[in-house]
C-alpha cells in the first residue's frame, strides 16, 4: 500500500508546506534572531533550582566554572524540552497516556539516485512485519536526510547490540528504505532514545508557565512536537506582555485550556495511528475528498481549527472512519 498526502490540499486555511531542516542550523537562526531582538542569551548554563512566586520567581543556574547564581525575574518561560527542568524541580510529572517507546535516528549522507523519489516530501514506512514499527526519511538540502525508526523497546533491541545494527537492519528490513538508502552512508552516531513521552499536571503557576516540550511530550509520528513548542510561545508571549503590565490573566482559560485542546487532537490521531485506525484510514484510498482534506489539515498542524470536525471530535470521527474504511477494533478498547 502506498498513500500521498499534500498538506497543500487542506480543510484549514494557512500554508500547506514547511521546511525540512537540520536542527543544529535551525536553532542556531532561532537564537540568533532572538538576540537581534535584544534577548541575552547565556550558553552552558543549567537551571538547577526554582521557586515559584506571583511577584519575583527566583531561579537559580550553575555556571562552567560551576558557580551557582541566584536570578529574579519577574516571571519565568520554562522551554527546557527534555530537561523538563520545573516540571522535576515542582514535581509536576504525570503518567503522559501513552505505551513507552523507542527511537532509533541518524543523519546520512543519502545518495538517493531514484528519480521517482521527491525530495520535497517525508517519507513514512512500516515494517512488513510489525504493524506497529514505523519509520521516517526526511530529507534536507545539500543530499543529507534524518532517518529513524520507533517502535517497542523489546523489538528495536532485539535487532542487535549496538544503536548502529539494530538502525541497520530495521532499515533493510523495509523494502523502499532498503532500496532508497543502498548506498547512504551514516554521518553521526545513531541516537537511540526511550520512554520519550512526558506530562504534566499544569501548564503554568505562580510567576511561571511551562512551553513545548517542557510541559508535553507525545510522540514523533506527526512532527507536532515543533508545531506545538511554536504554538505554545506564540500563545504565551502577549500573555506575559499583559502581565507585566500589571494586567490580569487568567493562565488557566487564556494559555493551558486553549493550548491543550489542540494537544489532545494530536493525541487522538497518535492514539488512532498505532492502534491501527489512521493507517486504515490512509490506505484506503477511496474517501471523499472533503475527508482527506480534513485529515491532511491535522496532519500539517492545524489541530486547533475547531471548525473541522476531525479536530472538534477528533477521536469519535476517526473511529467511525476506520470501522467504514474496514478496521476491526480490538476487544479489549473501546478507543472513543
Ligand atoms: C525521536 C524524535 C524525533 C523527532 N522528530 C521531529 C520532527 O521530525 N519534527 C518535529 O517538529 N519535531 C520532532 N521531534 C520533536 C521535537 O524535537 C521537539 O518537540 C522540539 O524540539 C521541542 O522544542 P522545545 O523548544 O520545547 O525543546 P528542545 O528543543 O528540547 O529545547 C530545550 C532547550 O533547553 C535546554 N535545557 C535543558 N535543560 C536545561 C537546564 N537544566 N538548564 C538550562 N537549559 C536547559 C536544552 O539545552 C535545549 O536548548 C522529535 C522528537 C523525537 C523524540
Amino acid at each position: 500500500h502506498e498513500a500521498v498526502i499534500d498538506f497543500r490540499d487542506k480543510f484549514s486555511d494557512g500554508w500547506g508546506t514547511t521546511y525540512q531542516v537540520e536542527r543544529a542550523g535551525f536553532d542556531q537562526r532561532l537564537v540568533e534572531a532572538a538576540t537581534a531582538q535584544g534577548a541575552r542569551v547565556d550558553f552552558g548554563v543549567t537551571v538547577t533550582a526554582f521557586r515559584p512566586d506571583t511577584q519575583r520567581p527566583c531561579l537559580t543556574y550553575l555556571d562552567e566554572d560551576g558557580q551557582e547564581t541566584p536570578l529574579t525575574a519577574r516571571f519565568v518561560l520554562d522551554a527546557s524540552g527534555y530537561g523538563r527542568v520545573l516540571a522535576r524541580l515542582l514535581a509536576l510529572g504525570r503518567d503522559p497516556r501513552l505505551e513507552p517507546r523507542m527511537a532509533l535516528f541518524s543523519h546520512v549522507e543519502d545518495h538517493i539516485h531514484d528519480p521517482t523519489f521527491d525530495r520535497d516530501k517525508i517519507l513514512i514506512g512500516v515494517h512488513p512485519e510489525h504493524a506497529s514499527l514505523w519509520y521516517w526519511l526526511i530529507p534536507f538540502s545539500h543530499g543529507r536526510a534524518s532517518v529513524g525508526v520507533v517502535g517497542d523497546a523489546e523489538t528495536l533491541t532485539a535487532q542487535g547490540n549496538a544503536a548502529e545494527q539494530r538502525w541497520q537492519r530495521l532499515v533493510d528490513a523495509e523494502p523502499r528504505f532498503r532500496a532508497l538508502l543502498r548506498d547512504a552512508r551514516p554521518i553521526r552516531p545513531v541516537a537511540s532514545l526511550q520512554g520519550y513521552s512526558a506530562d504534566v499536571t499544569r501548564l503554568h503557576g505562580p510567576g511561571y508557565a511551562l512551553l513545548g516540550n517542557a510541559g508535553e511530550f507525545l510522540d514523533p509520528v506527526f512532527s507536532s512536537g515543533v508545531t506545538i513548542a511554536l504554538r505554545s510561545a506564540h500563545q504565551a508571549a502577549p500573555l506575559v506582555e499583559r502581565q507585566l503590565r500589571g494586567d490580569g490573566v487568567d493562565w488557566q482559560h487564556e494559555f493551558e485550556r486553549p493550548l491543550r485542546q489542540g494537544i489532545e487532537t494530536f493525541r487522538a490521531f497518535v492514539d488512532a495511528w498505532y492502534d491501527g485506525r489512521l493507517p486504515a484510514i490512509i490506505f484506503h484510498d477511496a474517501h471523499p475528498a472533503s475527508l482527506k482534506r480534513m485529515i491532511s489539515s491535522v496532519l500539517a498542524g492545524y489541530a486547533w481549527d475547531t471548525a473541522n470536525p476531525f479536530v472538534s471530535a477528533a477521536r469519535r470521527r476517526l473511529t467511525t472512519l476506520a470501522e467504514l474504511c474496514g478496521h476491526v477494533p480490538a476487544a479489549s478498547g473501546d478507543s472513543t
